[in-house]
């Protein structure tokens, strides 16, 4: 475990749902199995989260969403789904947790998915994504 990852305060919780329909455009909906974002960028416009979770300052916490991957099998929604609107799903702990890795392996591979990450983790994952139609930013 790196510096950063235990200056971050992780918070597991189980989620009820896990697709978010969304007004963002050519998006139907969102999926955040992260919750909050190690990578603390100060222009970060998520930062509004921390008003509504109350774990602390934007970038010592993270929320981790353990019953994701279950979520995605139970039901899949029609439309385009963009990965992730209130985090970054590569997290310095998705190398270990990789939560998002088991989210993509059980998401169903007709959907078209954005995937919006700064991290080079991604490329770990290239034997999931390419069957996706995909577009990462
Ligand atoms: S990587 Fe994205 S979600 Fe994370 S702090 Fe930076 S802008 Fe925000």
């Amino acid at each position: 475990m790196n510096e950063l990852q235990t200056m971050i305060r992780l918070v597991e919780r189980r989620a009820k749902t896990i697709f978010t329909p969304t007004k963002l455009p050519d998006t139907s909906y969102t999926i955040n199995q992260y919750v909050g974002c190690g990578h603390a960028c100060l222009y970060c416009y998520a930062k509004f989260m921390c008003k509504w979770k109350q774990h602390g300052e934007w970038g010592s916490w993270v929320e981790v969403k353990v019953n994701a991957p279950e979520l995605v099998k139970l039901k899949h929604p029609a439309g385009n789904v963009y990965m992730s609107s209130v985090s970054d799903p590569y997290q310095p702990i998705e190398k270990e947790l990789q939560l998002t890795r088991r989210v993509l392996l059980n998401m169903d591979k007709s959907v078209h998915l954005s995937v919006q990450t700064k991290s080079n983790l991604i490329l770990r994952d290239i034997d999931v994504l390419p069957s996706m139609g995909l577009a990462v930013n």
